[in-house]
């Protein structure tokens, strides 16, 4: 599996592409945050909300630099908080010399940096970026190989390696796991992903996140078919039910 770059590293004024910031996001990361959407993500989710975010030459070219001085606006809010710079996509991990950048010329600042990332990334590609990253926060979208691929359309094993790996070099990390009633939420699913964190001892809690639709009108504008119409998010039985299952093993559910 072989994840192409945009272009080589330069030492100076690196760009990349983005979709989005946020500047004060409050679910990626501890604190507020500077939250920024890159462009490009090989994998098809099939709950994505963004799936304006597949094509990288769909986003907007940008400098580090800008970047930079965008950050810059919201340090106080940042510090007082105690948040910093989360990059997420698309898959960050896409353009990883615009990312280890942006680590980089953050924490000489002294922000706090955090890389939520599904982890389908060749791990050599993946190091420098990851070493920059104060905090990982990894999406396991599933553990069974089978319901991975039918959710992502690519396979699981990337992720697990780079799992492995943040564990081997003790690199603090939250697990993300999206709940879709009747794709990812049978029991032996979600009791193989608990098993799995519960062998990683630098995992500081698992995020179970409950699937909405709030991205569906995208997928119409682009013309893409939806093929979770018919789901419905999970009851709040239901996510009791998988944090039990995480609980069960020791694990910290958020
Ligand atoms: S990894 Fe994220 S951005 Fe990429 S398809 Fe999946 S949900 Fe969408």
């Amino acid at each position: 599996m072989q994840v192409s770059t945009i272009h080589s590293p330069q030492p100076t004024d690196i760009q990349g592409y983005i979709h989005s910031i946020e500047t004060c996001g409050t679910v990626d990361g501890p604190g507020i945050r500077f939250v920024i959407f890159t462009a490009g993500c090989p994998l098809r989710c099939l709950y994505c909300s963004n799936p304006d975010c597949r094509y990288i030459e769909n986003g907007k070219k940008v400098s580090v630099d800008t970047l930079i001085q965008e950050i810059q606006k919201y340090t106080s809010y940042m510090n007082a908080s105690g948040g910093g710079v989360t990059v997420s996509g698309g898959e960050p991990l896409y353009q990883p010399h615009f990312v280890t950048e942006i680590f980089r010329r953050c924490k000489a600042l002294g922000i706090h940096t955090a890389l939520d990332t599904s982890g389908y990334c060749d791990l050599q590609v993946a190091k420098p970026v990851i070493e920059q990253a104060d905090l990982v926060l990894l999406d396991i979208k599933s553990y069974d190989p089978n319901i991975y691929a039918k959710v992502t359309s690519v396979s699981l094993e990337p992720t697990l390696a780079i799992a492995r790996y943040l564990n081997a070099i003790h690199k603090p990390t939250w697990i993300r796991f999206v709940l879709v009633p009747g794709l990812t939420d049978a029991p032996h699913n979600i009791e193989g992903l608990a098993d799995f964190v519960a062998t990683l001892k630098n995992v500081e809690k698992i995020e179970v996140l409950p699937f909405h639709k709030m991205g569906e009108y995208k997928w119409g504008q682009l013309g893409y078919e939806y093929q979770l119409k018919e789901t419905q998010p999970p009851t709040a039985e239901q996510v009791q039910a998988a944090h039990a299952i995480f609980h069960s093993r020791g694990i910290n559910v958020a």
